[in-house]
């Protein structure tokens, strides 16, 4: 029992919500009734254009216990998460969307088993009556082909909604990597974990961020950031077409020697040279995937640029918002959260 691990904080990261933020702060203040626990909530503005950063920090003022860290500009919502990650104060820390779709009434349970001792403690979304058919199928797609390629398995069906205790919440922020595929960091750390069953529901306000072709970008950072099986396909590949070359030349010379030469060959020919361009041009693009990561990488540029740090200077909290540009944000795992 981890009796005195009482400070939650809840991640938020927000796009263009205005119409939601104030009925998830409502449905927050509901869920978690119990006075023995206290929380902060982090909104992180993930470079809203409409009044949503004007929204939460008007909130700032009413309610000591909510902070907002706006970003200079879109990042992301991986980079948004990070950003709340690494400023959350608390004992453990939940990532939660703000459209509802992450239903905040699992929070009490998802503490509850934390404090039976599970350092992770993830929703597991067992219908998807409220995504289409299109969507439910292309995301089964991609956890198969994920859990195919990759040697680190994710859940199924698992989102970012979890809590994850503060040994986690570290582990999982030493990973600086710019592209960053969280289902995939979170997974990858490890520590005891339990699933939580849950409906998900359709989202109360606002529209989704996400349509089918960032969904389909996110997924191949997905598998590129947690496998390389794509490029080892293409020496596999390689080799039998060599092999199938090699039976092929010999054939034709029997042929030559034993039937004299052969001109008609046209169709053979252009059949030979178009696939082997096709699979040529395909490795090519496979490599550059990872070269284009690699070079993103090396370049060892911030996650995400902070241009406002708003409800963090409160009474009986010591967040020194100066170190936050985040620039200095290799070592956000140094303890300096302890409490
Ligand atoms: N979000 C974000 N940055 C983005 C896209 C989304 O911070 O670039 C936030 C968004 O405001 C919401 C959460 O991420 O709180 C989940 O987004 P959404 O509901 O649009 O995704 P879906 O549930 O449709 O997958
Ligand atoms: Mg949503």
């Amino acid at each position: 029992m981890l009796e005195n691990n009482k400070f939650i904080s809840l991640v938020v990261p927000v796009l263009n919500e205005e119409e939601a933020v104030p009925g998830f702060l409502e449905a927050i203040a509901k869920a978690i009734s119990d006075p023995g626990i206290s929380y902060e909530i982090v909104f992180v503005d993930d470079g809203s254009t409409d009044a949503t950063a004007d929204i939460i920090r008007a909130q700032t003022l009413k309610q000591t216990n909510i902070r907002m860290v706006r970003l200079s500009r879109n990042f992301g919502k991986e980079a948004a998460l990070t950003a709340g990650m690494d400023v959350a104060q608390g004992d453990a820390v939940i990532p939660i969307d703000v459209d509802l779709q992450d239903p905040p009434e699992l929070i009490m349970e998802f503490i509850r088993l934390w404090r039976e001792g599970y350092d992770v403690v993830y929703g597991q979304r067992v219908e998807r009556d409220a995504d289409s058919r299109t969507k439910r199928r292309s995301a089964g797609i991609f956890y198969n082909l994920f859990n195919k390629l990759s040697a680190q398995k994710i859940e199924p069906n698992v989102g970012d909604f979890r809590l994850m205790s503060r040994p986690v919440v570290d582990a999982t922020l030493q990973m600086r990597e710019r592209n960053r595929f969280m289902k995939g960091l979170f997974a990858w750390v490890g520590f005891t974990s339990i699933a939580v069953p849950y409906t998900r529901p359709a989202r109360f306000a606002g529209q989704t961020k996400f349509n089918y072709w960032k969904l389909w970008n996110f997924a191949i950072d997905g598998v590129t950031s947690f496998s390389t099986v794509p490029l080892r396909i293409w020496t596999y590949l390689g080799l039998i077409v060599a092999l199938a070359a090699m039976v092929y030349t010999f054939v034709i010379l029997i042929q030559t020697f034993a039937f004299g030469r052969e001109v008609p060959g046209y169709a053979s020919l252009m059949v030979v040279v178009l696939t082997l361009g096709a699979v040529q041009l395909t490795s090519l693009g496979i490599i550059g995937e990872y070269l284009g990561r690699l070079y993103l990488e090396v370049k060892q540029r911030p996650v995400y640029i902070v241009r406002e740090m708003t409800g963090f200077q409160k009474p009986g909290q010591n967040v020194d918002t100066t170190s936050f540009p985040s620039s200095t944000k290799q070592g956000a795992a140094d303890g300096s959260h302890s409490r």
